[in-house]
């Protein structure tokens, strides 16, 4: 058992489906698409999401049932994700944010494949 500053008491073991909940909306870094997401959580209560590929890093706000929002802390290499800054974005935005940046890189894994066939078959 610990102290969480925003919830009180509660089990470690609770980490663990916070976690799981997170994950849930994080599908992916928002801003480049990557699963390679990390979820830290702190005995301050200042709990982080970072991302390996691009190394963004948000600040999540977790509450007894899990994540409640999320806010970038840090933009991502070469200012990527700048335009998230400074906002509170609840759940579903999160989850609709990491769906579109999903799809986003698997058009351009898709068009750059193409482009690699093309010149081939030149
Ligand atoms: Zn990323």
């Amino acid at each position: 058992m610990f102290c969480h500053p925003g919830i009180g008491l509660v089990d470690w073991s609770i980490f663990d489906s916070w976690k799981a909940d997170v994950l849930k909306y994080f599908i992916c870094c928002p801003i480049c698409g990557s699963g390679h997401v990390a979820v830290h959580f702190s005995r301050a209560g200042r709990d982080t999401l970072t991302c390996d590929v691009c190394r963004g890093k948000w600040h999540i706000h977790v509450g007894l049932t899990g994540l409640h929002w999320a806010e970038l802390d840090n933009e991502a290499d070469g200012g990527r994700g700048k335009e998230f800054l400074g906002r509170r974005f609840d759940k579903e935005e999160l989850q609709r944010m990491a769906q579109d940046a999903r799809r986003t890189t698997k058009l351009r894994k898709m068009r750059m494949r193409k482009t690699s066939n093309a010149r081939m078959s030149l």
